[in-house]
């Protein structure tokens, strides 16, 4: 393992980072955390926060970002949709024209209900509504797996973690900042040490970081950003939005149906209502057998629900073969 502060690990770290500013689409920086995606929903509220801070909420990551606000001290109100629905553009307008936020959260794809929200309407509404407020969005599930254009868009911060789309092992984190953010965090009181974007940002311009970088996390993300670029982004999204809908279609054709409103369907991690009440442990049991998994329903949605990843490396090969053996454990 090459020692964190030594040239050839800043070449490395300025590789990764570099092209992790094509993933994002954005121009400018990219900070990589040796912590989990949550940590960046810390990060953003400490950072972007001093007050008053509005937090979208249709499911369980999305509430837990509105628990991490209130956690560290802020004033976080809610917006509400129910669960396998996504926050409307209007429901949003009504919310900010009522009070003014210093930043929004929204999660892009929840994994507990298998909804994707319209980040790109509701990033509109708040340039329309109310242009200072910062727009900070967690796209852990589906960033690298489906489009999310941060510059384009307008979001402000913008977090995904290593162990989901980028189909690398678990263990660190991104999160795409803008200058906009970065000028903010330098007005906000109590940001913390470790999770100070203004010091990140002193490190950063030098290839490295503060603390000690989970060094061979970012050996694995340039090598496996080289990989996704060699398949290309569009393909790798067309993949995406192609095995999610073998799912969709399925579940239809035996008697089932897509979780989530049909209009906002996540392309990565497909979630069926069990209408035709499969036990999903016996099924599990029954798919490891053969070397697969999915997964069950999120909290109050076990057995109610079951989910199957369509991210990362997963083909559609793989799709077609785990769709087999559900339909051999039904018989
Ligand atoms: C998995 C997940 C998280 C949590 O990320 P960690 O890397 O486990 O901290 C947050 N948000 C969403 C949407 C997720 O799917």
């Amino acid at each position: 393992v090459l020692p964190h502060r030594s040239k050839e690990y800043e070449a490395i770290y300025h590789r990764a980072a570099k092209k992790c500013e094509d993933l994002f689409y954005t121009k400018y920086r990219v900070f990589i955390g040796t912590h989990s995606g949550s940590g960046m929903q810390e990060t953003g509220i400490r950072n972007l926060v001093q007050k008053d801070v509005l937090c979208c909420i249709n499911g369980a990551f999305s509430k837990r970002w509105h628990e991490v606000a209130v956690a560290n001290g802020k004033q976080a109100d809610k917006l509400e949709a129910e669960w396998g629905k996504a926050i409307e553009p209007d429901q949003l307008r009504e919310a900010l024209n009522k009070k003014h936020y210093e930043a929004v959260t929204i999660v892009h794809n929840e994994t507990s209900t298998g909804c994707e929200s319209p980040v790109k309407d509701l990033c509109a509404v708040v340039q329309e509504v109310s242009p200072d407020t910062l727009v900070m969005v967690d796209a852990v599930s589906s960033l690298a797996g489906t489009k999310v254009e941060m510059d384009a868009w307008g979001i402000d911060f913008l977090l995904t973690s290593s162990q989901k789309c980028l189909a690398l092992p678990p263990g660190i984190s991104l999160a795409g900042t803008n200058d906009r953010a970065l000028e903010k965090a330098k007005t906000v009181e109590n940001r913390g040490w470790y999770f100070d974007l203004i010091l990140m940002e002193d490190y950063r311009i030098k290839n490295t970081t503060a603390m000690t970088s989970a060094v061979n996390m970012v050996y694995g993300l340039d090598f496996q950003l080289d990989r996704i670029f060699e398949e290309g982004l569009e393909n790798r999204f067309a993949r995406h939005a192609a095995m999610s809908k073998r799912v969709y279609d399925w579940s239809l054709e035996h008697g089932m149906e897509p979780f989530a409103d049909p209009r906002y369907l996540s392309k990565t991690v497909a979630t069926v209502k069990n209408t035709i009440g499969m036990d999903i442990s016996k099924l599990n049991a029954f798919l490891l057998e053969r070397g697969m998994r999915i997964a069950n329903g999120y909290g109050s949605l076990k057995n109610q629900t079951f989910r199957i990843a369509t991210m990362g490396e997963t083909q559609m090969e793989d799709v077609e073969e785990l769709l087999a053996y559900i339909e051999e454990f039904m018989k």
